[in-house]
């Protein structure tokens, strides 16, 4: 449509919005797989801690049983014990080393026999647990080692930390895995750490046993949730490209339906926006105000008033200008029919139809129902058919026309002179009036020649007893002309320009 002429800007937005809309849902699909991959993580995570966390309790069970079963022997002379603190760890499948305490000094050991170090109560977590570096016969490996105590008696049982290295190892797999008892942790290297525990980046967990003084914790390194779903969502990636493909065209699609003509005209036509506007035709001799036509404008939105040559053409192929015209006769009938009792002789009202609402009987209904609103007698409504677009004389059309005939329609040939309607077709639809194209009026006061065409028009509807409208009248010379040479109905600007409404009702008062 001329009037949606495509600018630069327009190209471009809807380019960016047929982006958006293919865009837009990859983009949500593919932020939910990421919180997905997250939340997946975060299970995994989870679940490897708790592993690990039920491992160190079964391991630890066995280290304490040792030392509870050694608590009684403490205060005992060393050499008495010694031996029943070596079965404890020839027994005992993960303790490396027992020892005995009296009065917080490790007295006597498994290793060494007899034997004296302080213990400061601190050192060990909730009193229970201490993880060390090492101990003196192989100071490189990591030891936990678990106290018990009962008034001056103590008794030490140590867990080999190779076997918790291998548990974090095990059951890390791909997470990293740490054991932490008070200050101190443990890696799945064996290496003892005594330093702030470091944040993993991805799916941190954190669990603490609630049976010993330790926790757990497990993680992912950086860039984990990439790697999660490049391995485990090829296949969604492909369903996302798929819809944003699939939701792209659709956007596009819906922009370009929405913007074509036909669309608009529909859109336009609920919001009323096409409105009636009234030129008037006055008698030849009197320049009495005899009529009016009723021509459609169009008040767009953005586009201001617009001219009918840009729209009529869509709402003919559209088949909108039939549910158009209708509201156009709506509008000037609930104008006009307030006025039409003091209308002193019949007032014409004439109305462009097109051919393509001649093709029933529904014409008959609307100017039936049109004419039902103006008091009876007041005006003639004349419907102005083009000659450049004939109608077919078929059963439906010659019954079309007789029926309008009988309710008083007339019937005007519109832009005469510039289409081949014969005498048998002006006959056939028993036409009234015939108005003679502008471009013939335009002719007066040039050479005799081409003026020759116009007088030979009107010598014709004189002699097939119809009335003549001249068009696009502007001047006083051609009024003067056609007036001398028997025109009865003259129209243009010389006399009124189309007008809205409420302006012709206020001149209309005038004439
Ligand atoms: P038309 O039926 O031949 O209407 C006369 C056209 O000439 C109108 O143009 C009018 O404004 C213009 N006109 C009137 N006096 C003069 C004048 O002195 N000089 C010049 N240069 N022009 C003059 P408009 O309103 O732009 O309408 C253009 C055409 O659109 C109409 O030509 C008609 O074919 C069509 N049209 C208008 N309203 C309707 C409608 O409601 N239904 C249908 N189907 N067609 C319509
Ligand atoms: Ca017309
Ligand atoms: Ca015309």
């Amino acid at each position: 449509m001329p009037l949606t002429v495509k600018t630069r800007r327009q190209r471009s937005r809807r380019i960016i919005v047929t982006l958006l809309s293919g865009l837009l849902p990859m983009l949500l699909g593919f932020a939910i797989l990421y919180l997905q991959a997250e939340r997946a993580l975060e299970q995994s995570t989870r679940l490897t801690a708790e592993e690990a966390i039920r491992q160190f309790e079964l391991m630890l069970d066995n280290t304490a049983q040792a030392a509870r079963e050694l608590l009684p022997l403490a205060g005992k002379s060393c050499i008495d014990v010694n031996l029943a603190l070596r079965e404890q760890v020839t027994r005992r499948p993960f303790v490396r080393s027992t020892n005995l305490v009296w009065d917080d000094t490790n007295y006597c050991s498994s290793l060494f026999g007899d034997f004296r170090e302080k213990i400061e109560a601190g050192d060990y977590s909730n009193g229970t647990l201490q993880l060390m570096k090492g101990n003196l016969v192989t100071p490189d490996s990591a030891v936990l080692v678990y106290r018990i105590g009962e008034g001056q008696k103590g008794a030490l049982s140590t867990l080999d930390g190779y076997h918790l290295s291998n548990v974090l190892r095990m059951i890390g797999r791909s997470t990293i895995l740490m054991l932490q008892v008070g200050p101190h942790w443990l890696t799945a290297d064996g290496q003892f750490h005594q330093d702030p525990l470091p944040a993993l980046p991805v799916a941190q967990t954190r669990l603490g046993s609630s049976r010993y003084a330790f926790s757990v914790t497990a993680g992912f390194p950086e860039g984990e949730t990439w790697r999660y779903m490049s391995s485990e969502y090829p296949p969604l990636f492909s369903l996302l490209i798929f819809f944003g493909v699939v939701s792209g065209s659709i956007g596009h699609f819906v922009q370009k339906r929405s913007s074509s003509p036909s669309h608009e005209l529909q859109r336009a036509l609920e919001a009323a926006e096409f409105v009636p506007y009234f030129q008037p035709v006055v008698h030849g001799d009197s320049k009495k105000w005899s009529g009016t036509e009723v021509l459609m404008r169009w008040k767009h939105p953005k586009e201001g008033l617009v001219r009918p040559d840009l729209f009529i053409p869509f709402a003919e192929h559209s088949g909108l200008i039939v549910p158009m015209t209708r509201s156009l006769m709506q509008q000037t009938a609930a104008l006009l029919a307030p006025l039409s009792t003091s209308f002193e002789s019949p007032f014409h009202l004439g109305i462009n139809i097109t051919a393509s609402h001649c093709k029933n009987l529904e014409l008959v209904e609307d100017c039936r129902t049109f004419l039902g609103n103006f008091a009876p007698g007041s005006i003639h409504l004349v419907l102005e058919l083009t000659e450049r677009e004939l109608i077919e004389p078929t059963a439906i059309t010659l019954q079309l026309f007789e029926q309008l005939h009988a309710l008083g329609v007339m019937i005007a040939i519109d832009d005469f002179g510039t289409g081949h309607s014969s005498l048998g077709y002006l006959r056939q639809f028993n036409v009234d009036f015939l108005k003679i194209d502008q471009s013939f009026v335009a002719l007066i006061g040039t050479d005799a020649l081409s003026r020759h065409i116009l007088d030979t028009i009107i010598e014709l509807s004189a002699k097939l007893d119809l009335g003549i409208v001249a068009e696009g009248v502007e001047t006083e010379e051609q009024s003067d002309y056609l007036t001398a040479h028997g025109v009865n109905f003259l129209q243009g600007y010389l006399f009124g320009r189309p007008m809205p409404g409420e302006d012709f009702i206020k001149a209309l008062s005038h004439h």
